[in-house]
């Protein structure tokens, strides 16, 4: 008899799996990601709203013969229904777990991550999502994953970006998201892209700014824009594989954002917010992390 662990969890992805069982695929708390078959869940109330996208509860399980695990029981903790009551907050919370199920991998603890989305699936329930709450979300979620980009200093001849008076080309950098962070206008390479040093600055506070009060950031669009379309450039960068895949619900979820804020008005109305916000469509030629190159193999992870 398989021995049952047991884990706190939350759902990222649930699909009927044959015709009475279904699916799912839950983040948990000391195990990294997991997959499931719940058995006669679909015409049961045997696991009653345990597997419902976002649910948290505790679980019980056994290791099946592969990579898939069998469901025991589920323990709802709490439901986050509340964020179901906002279109914006439902697509937020789609996007946040669309990305822990795509940047994270399999029986792979990554306790911080976890702690990570809980806390921010309690945010959507008390708070309207916005710009800045996302951009928290990504680039709090780069570092947790130890991918956080370097934004204080240049990547190659490390000279600081800040603190000094700056000439006006002194204030861009460019992308290296191979190198992991950004290039200052000395080491720039050609035709990479140009990052106005106020989005560096912006995601920074993000970075620093405590889960609990990302709702009261409000940082001016153009720079944050910037950010958006640079954040998807790095959170692509290690989830090899996509493609030209967009993250669930994330387009969807922009425009809602911009639509909510009075400064995006004319933004909107030129209906050029693809590119600005990293739509894959507009990447064009995006560099390939190599399948598991020395750097950036699960090894190379920061010690949770
Ligand atoms: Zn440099």
């Amino acid at each position: 008899m398989a021995q049952l662990t047991e884990d706190m969890a939350i759902v990222l992805r649930a699909s009927p799996f044959k015709e009475r069982d279904k699916l799912v695929t839950f983040l948990t708390e000391n195990h990294g990601r997991i997959t499931g078959v719940a058995r006669n869940s679909i015409h049961s109330k045997r696991f009653g709203g345990t597997l419902d996208l976002f649910a948290c509860s505790k679980i019980s399980y056994k290791e099946g013969s592969g990579e898939l695990v069998w469901l025991d029981e589920a323990n709802l903790r709490r439901d986050f229904l509340k964020i179901r009551e906002k279109l914006e907050n439902i697509s937020a919370a789609g996007y946040f777990v669309d990305l822990c199920l795509r940047l994270t991998e399999e029986n792979h603890p990554v306790r911080e991550v976890f702690m990570l989305l809980a806390h921010y699936l309690y945010l959507l329930e008390e708070h309207t999502a916005t710009f800045e709450i996302v951009r928290s979300f990504e680039i709090k979620l780069l570092e947790r994953l130890g991918w956080a980009p370097v934004l204080d200093e240049c990547v190659s001849c490390t000279a600081p970006f800040f603190g000094e008076e700056l000439s006006p080309e002194e204030s861009f950098v460019t992308l290296a998201t191979e190198q992991g962070g950004f290039l200052c206008h000395n080491c720039a390479t050609p035709n990479a892209r140009h990052i106005p040093l106020a989005s560096l600055l912006w995601m920074i506070q993000a970075r620093e700014t405590m889960i609990q009060h990302t709702h009261t950031l409000h940082f001016p669009l153009d720079p944050m824009m910037e950010a958006a379309g640079t954040l998807q450039y790095f959170l692509r960068w290690h989830a090899p594989g996509l493609g030209k895949y967009r993250f669930r619900s994330h387009g969807m979820l922009e425009q809602f954002l911009l639509e909510a804020r009075e400064d995006a008005r004319e933004l909107l109305a030129s209906g050029a917010i693809g590119s600005m916000l990293g739509d894959p469509e507009s990447f064009g030629e995006m560099p390939e992390m190599p399948p598991s190159g020395p750097d950036h193999g699960p090894d190379m992870r920061a010690p949770f």
